[in-house]
């Protein structure tokens, strides 16, 4: 999969796309990060990409040509989504959506947003990772291609089909422990020393629910032990 990064701040990504589980995904031949800088398709010596609104107001707004010539420079963009707090919000059925597609390209905005023809000519969607408002796309671009890129297949070193994530069923994760068994007075729940299967499973089940209640309980509204992943879209 190819993910395509439109940004004016490309120092911001460094680092964060070469670590760890997504820099071994590249290594691997299974994700190509490609990360274009705006500023190089900004207009005359200058290479302006921003401009004061229309009907007036405080801030600046990315010019629309310089982002055209940038997504028309990548020979093969795929879905292209624009980050903004006026998006539909980002969820993980999303990112297993776009997990399977061949490529996307996120668009970074910053200072007051886009101009909306941006939206209207090249752009399939708006997400939004949460109702606040950052100083610009890079974040949520960053925090997009993250969820997207760990669940494309041989990313992880195990089957994310199967996971027990959170938000994977429509519930948030049951709790995790590891060696030691006891730590600062606090032991390991025996079931799951049991070695009993059915009973782990049952007791993951039960506090996942327990866990999802006492956080989410919007969620269990929402769907009440449901699909919230997207699963057999
Ligand atoms: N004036 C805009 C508004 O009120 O909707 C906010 C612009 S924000 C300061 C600059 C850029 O940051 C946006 O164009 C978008 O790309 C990004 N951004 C900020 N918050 C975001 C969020 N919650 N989700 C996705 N993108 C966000």
């Amino acid at each position: 999969m190819k993910i395509h990064l439109v940004t004016l701040f490309p120092g911001m990504f460094q680092g964060v796309f070469t670590e760890s589980i997504l820099g071994r995904a590249q290594d691997a031949g299974i994700l190509e990060i490609r990360i274009v800088d705006l500023r190089e398709y900004g207009l005359g010596s200058h290479r302006v990409v921003d401009d004061a609104p229309y009907g007036g107001g405080g801030g600046m707004i990315l010019k629309p040509e310089p982002i055209a010539m940038a997504l028309e420079g990548i020979e093969d963009p795929g879905h292209v989504i624009l980050t903004s707090p006026r998006g539909r919000p980002f969820r993980q059925a999303d990112a297993r959506r776009l997990s399977g597609l061949e490529a996307i390209t996120l668009i970074c905005g910053h200072y007051e947003g886009v101009d909306e023809r941006v939206s209207e000519l090249f752009v399939n969607e708006e997400l939004s990772i949460g109702d606040y408002v950052l100083t610009g796309g890079e974040l949520p671009a960053m925090v997009i291609a993250d969820a997207v890129a760990r669940l494309i297949p041989g990313a992880l070193g195990h089957d994310t089909t199967q996971s027990g994530d959170s938000h994977y069923d429509g519930l948030l994760e049951y709790p995790h422990y590891t060696r030691p068994r006891e730590f600062r007075g606090r032991e390991v729940p025996p079931v799951l020393l049991s070695g009993n299967h059915e009973q782990i499973r049952d007791w993951r089940a039960r506090q996942a629910l327990r866990k999802t209640r006492e956080a989410r309980p919007d969620l269990l509204e929402k769907s009440p032990g449901g699909d919230n992943d997207g699963k057999g879209d």
